[in-house]
């Protein structure tokens, strides 16, 4: 479980989240297929773990995710090329957060790191505040951070690319600002697969970093037309960031509560109700309505980004939902 504060650390950057599970440490042995070709090693529930993804072609091997740190991330690249057999290794990540992208150098010369453009940016500006923040949640994630350092992909898109692995072609989809500003989902059309990185949590309430002044590119509503979007594709197999691979419902799952957390959001905020007021109606009413789902300290979180972006819309319509 997380514990969210408020605090911010004497170098500036937000200490957003308090980390007392077990260490973060990538699992390799817990591969599964779940395609041809296709693995995951899953995240075991484990906090600062994601799940990653190893995509084969006839050419080549795309690793979508590093894991948190230099040391997860050799177990991520040893497993990926003992698995490719010599074939060309790739590895791509959905968002600059750091248990995603912070294990990328050690990729430097065994493989292509590609990335969207924001995502790119978002290393650049934000990661290094990231990493200091990531230090404090706990003394397993500082370890894991040991000797990091920022790289830069070596091919940057914009919106979308198309990977050629040999026989096996994956899209790479910048989805625009959502969770992050530079989030990219990766689908594998033959397989009906999609990586969604942290727009999908399974059975946890959407993470939002919402950490004013430090970081406010978390957007709701446009997370929630992303889910929308993405829901309306219904793949066959969703690979969430974190928590149990699933179906189709995981996307229409995180699209359901976005729309709920915006609509009771909005309707209290156009009552003019104090913004913790609010938050704490709408934690009591999600939690009451979603008991299983982890993560209930980022409800909170939601709701000021969503207050923050009613205040920006107040000239647009009506909240959906609102008496007219
Ligand atoms: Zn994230």
């Amino acid at each position: 479980m997380t514990d969210v504060t408020e605090m911010t650390n004497a170098a500036g950057a937000p200490k957003a989240v308090e980390h007392t599970g077990p260490d973060p440490v990538v699992h390799v042995a817990g591969a599964q297929d779940i395609a041809h070709d296709l693995l995951v090693i899953p995240d075991r529930g484990v906090q600062l773990v994601p799940n990653i993804g190893i995509i084969g072609g006839r050419d080549a091997v795309l690793v979508v995710e590093t894991g948190l740190g230099p040391r997860n991330a050799e177990r991520v690249l040893e497993f990926a090329a003992d698995h490719a057999r010599g074939r060309k290794l790739y590895l791509t990540t959905t968002h600059f957060h750091p248990e995603h992208a912070f294990g990328a150098e050690v990729f430097t010369g065994a493989a292509t790191y590609l990335a969207n453009r924001d995502q790119a940016a978002d290393l650049e500006t934000k990661g290094p505040g990231y990493l200091e923040m990531f230090r404090q949640l706990s003394e397993s994630a500082a370890r894991q951070l040991e000797g990091v350092r920022l790289v830069r992909p070596d091919i940057v898109y914009d919106r979308s690319y198309d990977l050629d692995l040999g026989g096996r072609v994956v899209h790479l989809r910048a989805t625009g600002r959502a969770h992050s500003k530079g989030d990219q989902v990766i689908g594998v059309p033959d397989a009906d697969v999609l990586f969604t990185g942290d727009l999908v949590e399974a059975g946890q309430f959407a993470v939002f970093p919402w950490f004013p002044p430090h970081d406010t590119d978390v957007s709701g509503t446009r997370w929630l037309a992303v889910m929308e979007r993405l829901a309306a594709r219904r793949p066959r197999t969703v690979v969430p960031g974190h928590g149990g691979l699933g179906g189709p419902q995981l996307l229409a799952d995180v699209r359901d509560y976005l729309a709920e957390l915006r609509q009771e959001t909005w309707l209290r905020r156009d009552s003019a109700a104090d913004e913790q007021t609010i938050a704490d109606e709408i934690a009591d009413l999600m939690i009451r309505r979603r008991p299983q789902w982890i993560g209930r300290e980022w409800i909170g979180k939601g709701v000021g980004c969503l207050c923050a972006e009613r205040a920006a819309h107040a000239h647009d319509e009506p909240a959906p939902g609102s008496p007219s």
